[in-house]
């Protein structure tokens, strides 16, 4: 007699709940997901409690009969998903015959659903099926989980509070709405709508409805080919960044997806647009073969490889940084109502101020809703050559600090330091990549001593000082004389700026991107070297730096991503002293 027993299914069951059912979200994802399988085009999803009460999820979709309905609480059901075009799906759902059933092993399930003729009610309760009786014919499927781990109180454990368990849905809903446009969603919790979109299939829209007016128009339209990959999408204007990643939304043949390389090209491209610890609000599109994603890969995350990974880097940096350079990315001083901000306040302080949230929220969001979306007629875009014929007249500075100038459109603000540093940034880069350097003699030659570890590293690495257009030379001992220098230099601040470069070699030691060493040279260089705050510049000097500064490649911001102009419109202005009003 065989030793090996099978498994109670039951007990399977609770043991895979724990594995596919981490958080609500995870329960949502399965409920809604299987309605994205039944061409479901309008998705409401109700929670109670932040699910932890109850998840409901209704559709209308294409529904079941009561045999299917049975089957899809029974393990390994659903062998009908292995389809071959589905492969790339098997991230998500490995599970999916397990799904269902482990599910309803840990929570009582009711589900009514129907493909338009009869309907099917169930009632399951800790895997056991309860009722099973007909019911109304609406077409499509309702289904309820209630008490998610009433009966493996270890498991319980685990979920965190009902605002974090909210929040987790919230950014769930947001992703599959932004996946699938054409779908309309609906997430409530205790009754008050948190997402709505209308499933109009337009991307620019859902991103509207789920964003709010005031990050939809701030969106630039992107998109670009190559052999193996179509991407189409949204970026942002730097001035609407986010303080995580969250919202590097990525999605590849419809499914939104996570990988390192993608998120990494969208950040190099912003280089610069951006202080590092910021982030853009990115949603792209990218269909390919889906015989170059590879499946293998943990079911319950949403990491995904792809072969030609370093082509498709190399056509989302260019594709970003064009769109950022083509566009007037000035930002406005005066900032808009925002609706996902009271979305954000509203999830965040769920708990403590739900009372006096209610009334904002309910107030807030309907204005907000309302707001007649307008993406159809987008204003012309301004390219940055246009830019480039923009004039700014100085008026003043302010503070020592910014200066103040006008053109027709309104006022503009000016950081002296960050424009002119970004001014010098970008004229040390070009130097640096200069091919063939210019350089000066030094009438007196520059010694600088350095330690023995020191003096060894800039004596393995002289090609770099010298292919930058140094003239060098050993002098004595742990000493090297500068003869030669090029002409970028600044004019009295060749030995601070010979040290800086020495300093950078040293600390990059045996690591030389040259791109990034060139990069890293010009920006400190280019902050030392610019005017600081609070420093006098005189008249002749602001006009000079205006002009320079419209020439840039990137006038937006300094080298560190911070800003360097900002804008009053003659609206924002009217509007702040009531000239207008509305
Ligand atoms: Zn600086
Ligand atoms: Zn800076």
């Amino acid at each position: 007699m065989s030793k090996i027993r099978v498994m109670d299914e039951n007990l399977a069951n609770k043991i895979a709940a724990g594995e596919v059912v981490e958080k609500i979200s995870s329960v949502v994802k399965e409920l809604v997901e299987n309605s994205l399988d039944a061409h479901a085009t309008h998705i409401v999803v109700s929670l109670m409690d932040g699910g932890l009460k109850s998840i409901s999820v209704l559709d209308d979709g294409d529904g079941m009969d009561k045999e299917d309905a049975l089957l899809a609480f029974s393990r390994h059901a659903t062998s009908k998903l292995y389809r071959d075009d589905d492969l790339f799906f098997i991230d998500t759902l490995g599970f999916r015959g397990e799904a269902l059933p482990s599910i309803a092993s840990v929570s009582r399930v009711a589900l009514k659903t129907s493909f338009g003729e009869v309907g099917t009610f169930l009632e399951i309760k800790g895997g056991k099926i309860l009722r099973n009786e007909a019911s109304d014919a609406r077409r499509g499927t309702e289904i309820q989980v209630s008490d998610l781990f009433y009966n493996t109180p270890a498991r319980l454990k685990y979920l965190k509070t009902e605002a974090s368990e909210l929040a987790g849905c919230v950014s769930l809903i947001e992703r599959l709405s932004l996946s699938h446009p054409g779908v309309s969603f609906s997430l409530s919790n205790n009754d008050r709508v948190l997402v709505k979109t209308s499933g109009s299939g337009n991307l620019h829209k859902c991103i509207h409805e789920i964003y709010g007016l005031s990050v939809s128009s701030k969106m630039i339209e992107v998109r670009a080919s190559n052999d193996d990959f179509d991407v189409y999408g949204y970026i942002c204007k730097p001035e609407i960044l986010k303080s995580n990643r969250n919202h590097f939304i990525t999605i590849v043949n419809d499914r939104v997806v996570k990988n390192y390389d993608i998120n990494r090209a969208i950040n190099d491209a912003y280089y610069t647009y951006k202080p590092d610890t910021k982030f853009p609000i990115v949603v792209l599109k990218i269909d390919t073969d889906p015989t170059l994603l590879d499946v293998n890969i943990h079911p319950t995350k949403q990491d995904v490889k792809l072969d030609k990974i370093n082509d498709l880097y190399d056509l989302l940096l260019k594709m970003i940084k064009d769109a950022l350079y083509q566009s007037l990315l000035i930002p406005d001083a005066v900032k808009k109502p925002e609706y996902n901000e009271i979305k954000d306040q509203y999830v965040e302080n769920f708990i403590k101020e739900e009372e006096k949230k209610e009334e904002n929220y309910q107030s807030s969001s309907q204005v907000a809703l309302d707001l007649s979306y307008e993406g159809e007629k987008e204003e012309p875009i301004i390219i940055n050559e246009e830019l480039k014929k923009l004039v700014l007249y100085p008026v003043g500075v302010a503070l020592g600090t910014y200066i103040i100038a006008q053109n027709e459109e309104g006022v503009y603000l000016i950081d002296q330091h960050a424009a002119q540093e970004r001014v010098n940034y970008e004229r040390y880069l070009k130097a640096l990549m200069e091919a063939n350097v210019a350089t000066t003699s030094l009438l007196f030659p520059i010694p600088v001593e350095l330690s023995m570890s020191e003096f060894l590293t800039i004596k393995n690495h002289l090609s770099v000082l010298t292919n930058m257009g140094f003239g060098v030379e050993e002098f004595g001992v742990n000493t090297f004389v500068f003869k030669e220098h090029p002409t970028w230099l600044k004019i009295g601040y060749e030995e601070e700026s010979i040290r800086k470069i020495i300093d950078i070699i040293i600390k990059n030691n045996g690591e030389f991107d040259p791109v990034k060493f060139n990069e890293h040279i010009a920006i400190t260089l280019a902050c030392k070297m610019s005017i600081k705050a609070n420093m006098h510049i005189g008249p002749d000097a602001v006009e000079e730096l205006l002009q320079e500064l419209v020439l840039c490649d990137n006038p937006y911001n300094c080298p560190h991503g911070r800003p360097t102009i900002i804008k009053f419109s003659i609206y924002d202005l009217e509007r702040m002293f009531k000239r207008v009003m509305n």
